[in-house]
Formats: C-alpha cells, structure tokens, sequence
C-alpha cells in the first residue's frame, strides 16, 4: 500500500507540510498544493523523493481548475490551507473578515473537493481530510476542556469557519460512503506555526498533529467516515 497519490493543500509550510512529508516518507507520491510556486519548489525539494508541486490557489477557481487538469487520479485528499484572520468576538467581527476567512478555509474546501472528486473517484479507497480544529467544537465551546483555552466567543470567524467545515465533512461523508470514500475532519491541538500569533507563540510540535492526519489519510477500507478526530486518535465532540 505505498502507490498512493495524495495532494495536501497549503503544503508549502506548517503542518500541511509535514503531512505531506509523513506521506512522501511512506513511499506515496504526494501533490504539495502552494499558491505560491516559490514556496511550493522550495518545500518540494525540502521533502525530497515522492513530493511534487501543484501549484493551488483554494479561493482562485481558475488556479483550482488548471491544478485539477494535472491529477489524474486522487487517493488522499487533505484540505490543509486554512487562514485565522483575527482573534475578535463576534460583536467586533467584521463581515468582511468574515467572508475572507470562509473563502479559504469553507468555500475554498468545497471548490477544491468538487474539483477533485473525479480524480478521487478513479480510486480504489478514497479518502478526505479535513484539517478543522477543536476550537470548532461546540460541545467543547459550551463546555471549555482543559487543553481548549480561547472561549467566550473569540476568533469567531475562524471558529465558525471550521464548524462549517464540520457540517461538510459529515455531508460529503454520508453523500460518497456508497462509492467508498472516508471523510474524517482533525483537530490538529494548538501547534507552533505561521496561522497566529497565540499558535506560534504557544503551539507544539506541528509533526506530531501530521501523524493524526496521516492516520485518516491511510483508513483501512473498514475504518471510520463522518468522524471529528483529535490528533492522538480520540474523538472529538461536534
Ligand atoms: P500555516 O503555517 O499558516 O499554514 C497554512 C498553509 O495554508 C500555508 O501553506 C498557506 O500558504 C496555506 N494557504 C493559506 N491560504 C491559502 C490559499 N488561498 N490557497 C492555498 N494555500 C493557502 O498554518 P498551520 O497551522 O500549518 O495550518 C494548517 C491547518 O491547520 C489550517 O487549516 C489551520 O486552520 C489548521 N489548524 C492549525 C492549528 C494551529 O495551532 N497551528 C490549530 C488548529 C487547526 P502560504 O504560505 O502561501 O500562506
């Protein structure tokens, strides 16, 4: 089982890149989704054999498009690529920021998806992941967890954006379970990256949410679809 094809969007740095490297180093071929071909080169070659560009804007339909036209087929896709715009409540929440963080991290998942399913469909084990976060979780919002610290409604744009994201991972989950797919969304715990500062000030290690991912990504043909998992494997709450 290492003649997988694999695309991670927003591959070219933080955690989707060590996916995309967990997937390389199991002997996949993997698509490094970068809007930007610089980035996406220099992260390719970082990652060595098995790591190709595909050059992948989620909000440009036109870039979606070319990119799709590239694949032909898909096992494994990740929709990594995600923005956090701003920490602010809800009464403080722009709509404009609103619609900006939905473009990339909601309407960008669904647009790349769509444009993927026929190369997903050319697979034998079709699998999506979904790199959502437990911030979305509104069990855990009503009911803070020890680990979840940013209550009380803030980064409501981004929260919001990810349990939409939620509501799609059961939607395509229960719509492609006939054909085979496994739609799992992940919350990959706070990690030290580029998305915010309280992420990179405070994060852990991004490898180690990459092997929760990992994980969705390889499901055995009688492994779980529809589901909220954590990066150790747990479920999480909607
Ligand atoms: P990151 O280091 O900022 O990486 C984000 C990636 O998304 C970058 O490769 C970025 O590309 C790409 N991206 C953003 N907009 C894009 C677009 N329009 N088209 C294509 N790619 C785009 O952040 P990260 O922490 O690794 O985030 C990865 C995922 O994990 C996100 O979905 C995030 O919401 C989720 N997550 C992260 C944490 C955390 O604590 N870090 C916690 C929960 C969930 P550029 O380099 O071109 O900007």
């Amino acid at each position: 089982m290492n003649d997988y094809t694999a695309l991670v969007t927003g591959g070219n740095k933080g955690i989707g890149k060590h996916i995309a490297r967990l997937l390389a180093a199991e002997g996949h071929t993997v698509y490094v989704g970068s809007r930007d071909p610089g980035r996406g080169q220099r992260a390719v070659e970082e990652i060595g054999a098995g790591a190709r560009l595909l050059v992948l804007d989620v909000t440009d339909p036109d870039s979606i498009a070319k990119a799709a036209t590239q694949v032909d087929r898909l096992d494994v896709l990740v929709n990594n690529a995600g923005i956090s715009v701003s920490p602010a409540r809800p009464a403080d929440t722009g709509v404009e920021e609103l619609r900006r963080t939905y473009e990339t991290n909601v309407f960008g998942v669904v647009a790349v998806t769509s444009a993927f399913l026929p190369a997903l469909r050319r697979s034998a084990h079709p699998r999506i992941v979904n790199i959502s976060s437990g911030t979305a979780s509104l069990t855990w919002s009503t009911n803070p967890n020890p680990q979840f610290t940013p209550g009380n409604g803030g980064a409501a744009a981004y929260r919001s954006s990810k349990a939409a994201l939620n509501a799609f991972t059961v939607f395509y989950a229960q719509t492609l379970a006939e054909d085979g797919f496994k739609v799992n969304a992940l919350a990959p715990g706070l990690r030290a990256t580029d998305l915010s500062p309280g992420a990179a000030a405070t994060g852990g290690d991004p490898a180690e949410a990459a092997h929760g991912a990992l994980r969705l990504a390889l499901l055995p043909d009688d492994g779980p679809t529809g589901g909220f998992f954590s990066w150790d494997g747990t479920l999480v709450p909607w």
